[in-house]
């Protein structure tokens, strides 16, 4: 454990710009107990904005050196879609629908959907032979100053999160294989300019948009599975009398985030335990939706969008990412090293 330092000891905290909404009842006042089972974590709040290499962000530029090699998958991929492709489509809908009065349908000019047939095209052998071997996609970084509780190694104080966004068969999902650095930022003296990406993806929701970040400490209690068998039979009944739901509005946030719990809601609980033995803790979770009930709705947000004008986007999908049918991907740490092997759910 001695090479272990934590960064929140710098860390300058922020009046965040997101707040999660105050929780309708304490359950902690109701069930003392449960400060056994209560963690941290901190919601990053990624929203659509124009993030540099110096910004902790989803889909924005590297803080990475301009001597060193960008990283590559070893897996040859042939591409469902480019890129670029993607990007193009979205940019047409987004001014489509942008111009198109709430209520009315969606029209397209003759232009705009060439390019929308061009911006589908599948990559042809020609184009997945240039595009392997396949560069990795920068997914997210977060410095240590901007994100309460993220650990990192001794000396560091940024995390950098690439991905292959091409379906790995690894650790039993089929997902892109994820791939983390650590790194000090004021190592990196000079920052590697047009960074590579894959010209090739599998789906286009593995293509995360340019987000920044507002970070926000939550509080967190345990999967409701994961408590006690005695103590969920009391919540339990609790819910009964009180209304409430311990497990949708009380215990585990939704969106990205660092720290926290699992949620175990598709494959009920699985042990998640390094090769040396540890329990492994949940270091970033990568979720598709923000939220999908008002509990977890920052209060700055509308719960719908408004204007005169339809939008493309939905405010709680600010990063585009989309985690199989809409789940979270959870990317497990060992306690003991930064360099015991990653381990990964889907819920
Ligand atoms: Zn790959
Ligand atoms: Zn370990």
């Amino acid at each position: 454990m001695q090479n272990w330092v934590t960064c929140h000891q710098y860390v300058v905290w922020m009046t965040p710009s997101r707040t999660t909404p105050p929780r309708p009842v304490d359950i902690a006042a109701a069930f003392p107990e449960l400060a056994a089972y209560r963690r941290t974590a901190t919601r990053l709040h990624p929203r659509p904005g124009d993030p540099g290499p110096g910004d902790s962000s989803v889909g924005g530029p590297l803080l990475w050196p301009a001597d060193e090699p960008w990283p590559t998958c070893e897996t040859f991929h042939k591409g469902e879609v480019t890129t670029e492709g993607v990007r193009l489509r979205r940019r047409i809908l987004a001014q489509a629908w942008g111009r198109t009065r709430r209520g009315e349908s969606l029209v397209l000019s003759e232009q705009e959907q060439a390019d929308l047939e061009r911006a589908d095209a599948t990559p042809t052998d020609e184009d997945d032979a240039k595009a392997n071997p396949m560069p990795l996609m920068a997914l997210a970084q977060l410095y240590a100053r901007d994100v309460p509780g993220l650990t990192c190694p001794e000396r560091m104080d940024l995390l950098q999160v690439l991905w292959c966004p091409h379906d790995h068969d690894e650790h039993d999902l089929y997902l892109p294989a994820v791939h983390l650095r650590w790194r000090r930022a004021s190592d990196v003296t000079a920052v590697l300019a047009d960074q590579p990406e894959p010209a090739v993806v599998e789906y286009d929701d593995y293509v995360p948009e340019p987000c920044m970040l507002h970070p926000e400490v939550v509080t967190e209690y345990q999967d409701v599975e994961l408590l006690p068998q005695d103590l969920r039979k009391r919540i339990e009944d609790w819910e009964q009398a009180a209304g409430h739901d311990y497990q949708k509005e009380l215990s585990l946030t939704t969106g990205w985030r660092v720290g926290g719990f699992a949620s175990w809601s598709l494959s009920g609980p699985q042990p998640m335990i390094c090769e040396c033995g540890r329990d492994m803790k949940p270091l970033l979770t990568i979720d598709t939706c923000e939220w999908e009930s008002p509990y977890w709705r920052p209060v700055e947000e509308p719960d719908y969008p408004s204007g005169e004008f339809e939008s493309l986007a939905k405010p709680n999908m600010p990063t585009e990412i989309v985690i199989s049918r809409g789940y979270a991907l959870y990317v497990f740490i060992c306690p003991d090293s930064f360099d015991h092997p990653l381990r990964f759910t889907m819920q």
